[in-house]
């Protein structure tokens, strides 16, 4: 593997000291406790280029909760499954709500505005475990991450995943009420399992950043040769990740960032700068969106420096 620009690597090391010493961290999720007791003072960052060189800093391999950041990769196998016959089951626009708004869902009858609020994630995992016992459409999305991520060790945190089944009660709402339109096939709770376990899986950002390549370089990963999607794909689910990635906060991070990202409770974001860099920052503090407070902050900084924004310097 090569090596980083000096200009890369000292830019994401001074986003690191900065953000290390900054006192507003933003508030940790406290709905479960396996989030609730993460260290607020984490941050890590990893930045990878179009040739595969990673330039990283802080706690960039400490694997974190990677919750609403799966849904991007749901999506992927989703689509690469049912093609667009998915955009019956889910929609493309931003819903300008709270992601876990049931408000929306009953004037729109049960079918959500997009597929990074938990109602469309919560869609498309149904489309994925379509025809598969939850077992092995689970399997199906591990060894998906852990193809694209290059690493078999990335693994589901089960504690996680049992914490958000025991405290699910909205997302089974959202469920339940899809279902009573016909817009969820399976079982409510295996559907809602397959859903609470990938948002369970742990990662590193570093093992973000990798698996994410594909979206930076027009499908496939330039290192690999791995063709993971079709360009015209990876562009519309940048597209996506742009206006939805970070529900109602979405116009703010690309107001500040100006890149397609997806972030999590869990406060990791995932960000695509097209043809240049893939990109992963947790910092768990959350701002009153649910995003990563820091997180946001350090790729308004990382965009501004190196001139990344998709709408110019
Ligand atoms: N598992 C979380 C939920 O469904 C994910 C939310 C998020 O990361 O935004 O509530």
């Amino acid at each position: 593997m090569s090596h980083a620009a000096p200009d890369l690597v000292r830019v994401v090391q001074d986003i690191a000291d900065e953000m290390r010493q900054r006192p507003d961290r933003g508030t940790v999720a406290s709905y479960i406790p396996e989030l609730a007791n993460v260290d607020p003072g984490a941050f890590g960052i990893a930045v990878i280029d179009a040739d595969g060189a990673v330039a990283a800093a802080g706690d960039s391999d400490m694997p974190f909760s990677i919750q609403s950041v799966s849904k991007v990769f749901t999506l992927t196998l989703a689509l690469g499954m049912v093609g667009d016959k998915l955009w019956r089951h889910v929609g493309r626009e931003p819903s300008g709500n709270p992601f876990n708004s049931i408000v929306q869902l009953e004037r729109e009858r049960g079918v959500p505005r997009n597929p990074f609020i938990n109602a469309g994630a919560i869609a498309v995992t149904d489309v994925i475990l379509s025809g598969h016992q939850p077992r092995e459409a689970l399997g199906e999305i591990v060894r998906f991450m852990q193809a694209l991520a290059q690493d078999d060790t990335i693994a589901i945190d089960q504690a996680v995943a049992a914490s958000e089944k025991r405290t699910g009660f909205r997302n089974t709402a959202l469920a339940n009420y899809m279902k009573s339109f016909g817009v969820i096939e399976n079982p409510v709770e295996f559907t809602l399992g397959v859903y609470f376990h990938h948002c369970a899986i742990a990662m590193s950002c570093r093992q973000l950043a990798t698996a994410s390549r594909f979206l930076a370089h027009s499908g496939r990963n330039p290192s690999t040769g791995l063709s993971v999607v079709s360009p015209e794909r990876a562009r519309r689910i940048n597209a996506l990740m742009l206006t939805c990635g970070h529900y109602d906060g979405s116009g703010e991070f690309a107001y500040r960032v100006g890149l397609p990202g997806k972030s999590g409770v869990g406060g990791g974001i995932m960000a695509i700068a097209p043809g240049k860099a893939s990109i992963a920052v947790w910092s768990p503090g959350l701002d009153a969106a649910g995003n990563s407070h820091l997180g946001r902050l350090a790729l308004e900084r990382l965009t501004k420096r190196m001139g990344w924004s998709i709408f110019g310097a």
